[in-house]
């Protein structure tokens, strides 16, 4: 056939036709990293994955929000050497390719080790994992509802801009973010009494990346001049990444997240403005470095905290600052209480050398389901203490831990599994 013959062939909807249903052992809505982390140790387990997100890409925050550095995974310590790996399943490897790659960029920072990245290896190295593991993929599927038989999810259906799709499993983990997951099953739910505050970060791009201007240096600029740029938070985050020539990941605006999709939507448009200001102060105030730098990528708004599920156990700010050692411990962390709570600044509490914080299974598990765990940024805390445990380490560590769990439960209840064997698989994610 030629072009010169080629016609359109009329089609139209039929609406008895039958859609997808895939069948898996495993379910896990959302793809960032707690639900890549539940995809790499559910396949490593031998079990069929299904990875299911509303977004166009894998990754969630951590790709498409332009995080720029892997924080939680490190105890702190007195120099680079002194801080221990407190977060090693599928992580060390991912930071082993990451730095292969020329992807990842650790340094000594606030007393721990953080790992900037560059946000497009992060994306091809979990995809390239996905693809190894035989996790199939679906991307642009939002959840639409669920059905459920007593104790045990047993579907979850899924629109796409193709039509929809369902999934039938033995067991679901919900990495969604949002509780997204829990939503549609009628679970309850928390959100915080108090906004907690997002972020529009964007990547510059055209900057001179030789011995730049500190966080400090900058944040310290801008608390003597902000407020002429239109700046409302004065305290920003960067991070370095020396590839492209040179690109900065800049988080230095606050955001409204709410969980309405008219307000949601706008927020895209009204955060970019501020990082516009943003910009315009970092080209103004430091031209050396700056002087010619572009946005290159705006990245969707980043969502901190919205609603969780109301989980067995929900993890206290006591227990964080007392370092409380669960029975049921599945996960810990070091990283500070980071509480954004207020448009100028945040809650920094840090923490000694020696301590860690450990979440249990119970604030993954919902009373009313056997075969459904949270994790990542949707597990059930307090809004301080999930200010701590929501920064990758942990998400990365609560995502293993639900694959886990799941896997030992079976066609059981993830709330009756042998806690000891569970511990002895996420052994060095738990002990030094
Ligand atoms: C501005 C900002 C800066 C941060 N800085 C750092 C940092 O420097 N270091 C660090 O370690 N952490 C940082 N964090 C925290 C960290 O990035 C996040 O808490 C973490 O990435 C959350 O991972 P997650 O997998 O739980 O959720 P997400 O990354 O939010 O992933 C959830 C996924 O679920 C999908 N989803 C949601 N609803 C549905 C639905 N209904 N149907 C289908 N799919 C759905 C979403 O599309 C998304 O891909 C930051 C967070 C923000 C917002």
């Amino acid at each position: 056939m030629t072009y010169l013959e080629s016609e359109q062939r009329e089609v139209r909807r039929c609406r008895d036709e039958t859609h997808a249903v895939l069948e898996t052992d495993v379910c896990i809505v959302g793809g960032g990293i707690g639900g890549i982390y539940a995809a790499l140790a559910s396949a490593s387990l031998g079990r069929r994955v299904v990875l299911a997100d509303g977004a166009a890409q894998l990754g969630g925050l951590t790709y498409n929000a332009n995080i720029g550095s892997f924080c939680g995974f490190y105890s702190n310590g007195p120099d680079r050497e002194g801080c221990r790996p407190l977060t090693r399943l599928f992580a060390e490897e991912m930071f082993a390719d990451l730095e292969k790659m020329g992807s990842a960029f650790p340094r000594y920072s606030s007393r721990t080790l953080v790992v900037p990245y560059y946000d497009l290896g992060f994306l091809r190295w979990a995809e390239h994992k996905m693809q190894a593991l035989g996790v199939r993929v679906l991307l642009g599927c939002l959840v639409s509802g669920v059905c459920r038989e007593g104790r045990r999810l047993t579907e979850v259906q899924f629109l796409s801009r193709y039509g929809p799709v369902s999934v039938r499993a033995a067991s679901f983990v919900d990495a969604s973010g949002d509780a997204a997951l829990a939503w549609a099953a009628d679970l309850p739910c928390q959100v915080s009494a108090a906004d907690v505050l997002g972020s529009q970060v964007f990547v510059m791009g055209g900057i001179d990346c030789t011995d730049p201007p500190t966080t400090e240096e900058i944040n310290l600029r801008a608390a003597e001049v902000g407020r002429q740029y239109g700046l409302e938070r004065l305290k920003g985050v960067f991070f370095y990444m020396p590839v492209h020539g040179g690109l900065l990941s800049v988080n230095m605006t606050h955001v409204p997240t709410p969980l309405d999709p008219v307000a949601a939507s706008e927020v895209t448009m009204t955060g970019k403005d501020l990082t516009d200001r943003v910009a315009a102060f970092l080209r103004q105030e430091f031209p050396r470095h700056f002087g010619r730098g572009e946005v290159v990528k705006y990245g969707e708004t980043g969502i901190r905290q919205t609603r969780s599920v109301a989980a067995v156990h929900r993890l206290k700010t006591e227990e964080i600052l007392e370092g409380t050692v669960f029975p049921d411990r599945i996960a810990r962390c070091a990283w500070p209480i980071e509480l954004h709570n207020e448009s100028a600044g945040y809650v920094w509490h840090t923490f000694s050398d020696d301590h860690v914080h450990y979440i249990p299974l119970a604030s993954l598990l919902s009373p009313e389901l056997d075969n459904y765990a949270a994790a990542g940024r949707c597990i059930d805390a307090d809004t301080a203490a999930l200010s701590s445990v929501r920064v990758m380490g942990p998400c990365a560590a609560t995502g293993t831990a639900a694959a886990y769990a799941l896997a030992l439960a079976g066609s059981g209840s993830v709330h009756e599994i042998d806690i000891a064997r569970l511990q002895q698989q996420l052994a060095p994610n738990l002990q030094d």
